[in-house]
């Protein structure tokens, strides 16, 4: 358990925002640095690792690794090194400020650089009836919820890698998943896909959208109201548990205005890790991790644009005489 942020008279060296693969890994280098990194740790503590299953491809593990493992020994090798972990809320960041501002609800901490490992919170797909029931059937993390479905029968959204891992995940607690995708081809990786579509307890519905989550008067998922846009049958399922496995939005939505980011919210990066606004590098503000990366989303490239960013910060303070 990691301490809440304290207000802070000294201006730090570095400020890491996020406890994921990529902030840690950044507070691996700078506090092997003797920089003494801050990690601010939010809502979600080691990010999407923390809440995946077996992860196969990252070097070094031959047999696989736990994805919550993996991060909690990532965690441990910074603070082995000096890293300090704290809980905290980013409720707003000046960062033309020099040095940097950063207020977490009332708490304002000052710091030389940034680095904004702040990665990507799951999808919705925005149905008042899916929001009206989270939580109670409704879920996006598999890893956390499967284990209340039991017997039951259950969908998860999606096409992509992360809604094929979530289906055959499900299958150890549920009898039956419906994969549900909107279209006719997926964006999952051959590998995990093929594997999902031989699963004896998976069904794939494609072309096939959800129009309704039922249940919401008895506040219990109790079915879904789906329609195939080729043929434009609608039809009910009963089933118990709603998974979301449609992808993720960055975290960055506190910089909007002070840093340049895409049409869908992802932070612009320039060379890897440097961070602009209206097209001019932000001094001292560097970007890693999902948060900066819709190409390839992986815990290593995460590790690896931590690694970067903390080496351009120390650069950055190297030059400048800390
Ligand atoms: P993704 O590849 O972007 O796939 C998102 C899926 O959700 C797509 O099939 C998309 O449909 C669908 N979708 C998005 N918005 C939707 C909406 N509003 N309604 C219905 N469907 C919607 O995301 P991801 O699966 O989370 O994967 C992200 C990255 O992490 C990928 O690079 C992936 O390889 C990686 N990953 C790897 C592993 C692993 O190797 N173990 C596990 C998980 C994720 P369309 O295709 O129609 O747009």
């Amino acid at each position: 358990m990691s301490n809440t942020v304290k207000n802070e008279t000294a201006t730090r060296d570095v400020v890491i925002l996020g406890s994921g693969v990529s902030g840690l890994t950044a507070a691996i280098y700078t506090a092997r640095a003797n920089l003494k990194p801050l990690v601010i740790e939010g809502h979600e503590p080691g990010g999407q690792l923390s809440i995946t299953t077996l992860v196969e491809n990252f070097p070094g593990w031959p047999d696989g690794v736990q994805g919550p493992e993996l991060v909690e020994n990532i965690r441990k090798q910074a603070q082995k090194f000096g890293a300090e972990i704290e809980m905290g809320h980013l409720v707003s960041a000046d960062l033309s400020k020099s040095p940097i501002e950063l207020n977490f609800g009332g708490r304002i901490v000052h710091t030389r650089t940034l680095i904004v490992a702040s990665g990507a919170s799951a999808r919705w797909l925005g149905l008042p009836s899916e929001q009206a029931l989270i939580g109670h059937g409704v879920s996006s993390c598999a890893t956390c919820d499967g284990f209340f479905f039991s017997g039951k029968e259950i969908c998860v959204i999606g096409g992509g890698d992360s809604a094929m891992e979530e289906a055959m995940f499900l299958t150890r607690f549920a009898t039956k998943v419906y994969l549900i995708h909107r279209s006719a081809s997926f964006r999952a990786s051959r590998i995990m896909l093929e594997r999902a579509m031989a699963h004896p307890q998976i069904e794939f519905l494609q072309n096939t959208v959800v129009e309704e989550v039922l249940g919401v008067a008895e506040k219990e998922v109790s079915g879904i109201r789906v329609r195939n846009t080729v043929t434009g049958e609608v039809k009910e399922i009963a089933l118990s548990g709603f998974f979301l496995g449609i992808g993720h939005i960055p975290n960055a939505k506190f910089f909007e205005g002070q840093m340049d980011l895409d049409e869908d919210g992802y932070i612009k990066s320039r060379d890897n890790v440097f961070t602009t606004h209206n097209g001019q590098i932000i001094p001292g503000v560097f970007a890693a991790g999902d948060v900066q990366d819709r190409r390839y989303r992986q815990a290593i490239t995460a590790a690896g644009t931590g690694c970067m960013a903390a080496l351009e910060a120390e650069k950055y303070l190297e030059e400048r005489g800390h």
